[in-house]
């Protein structure tokens, strides 16, 4: 589960991915970037940015960033 499972949300709250979490810990697993809700991308449950990060995780070969 997400690692916001156990916690409180005594601080801000935002929901993503069908969850919540805190909204520092909504950012990209790769880079650590702050992510918005509902405007990330997202693999196996966990959040990440478009680009670079899924573009070069998971995208189709042939689409690196420039
Ligand atoms: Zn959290
Ligand atoms: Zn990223």
């Amino acid at each position: 589960m997400g690692k916001c499972h156990s916690e409180q949300f005594n601080s801000e709250k935002v929901t993503s991915l069908g969850k919540d979490w805190h909204k520092f810990c909504l950012k990209c697993e790769r880079c650590n970037k702050t992510l918005t809700p509902g405007g990330h991308a997202e693999h196996d449950g966990k959040p990440f940015c478009h680009k670079p990060c899924y573009a070069t995780l998971f995208g189709p070969k042939g689409m690196s960033a420039s």
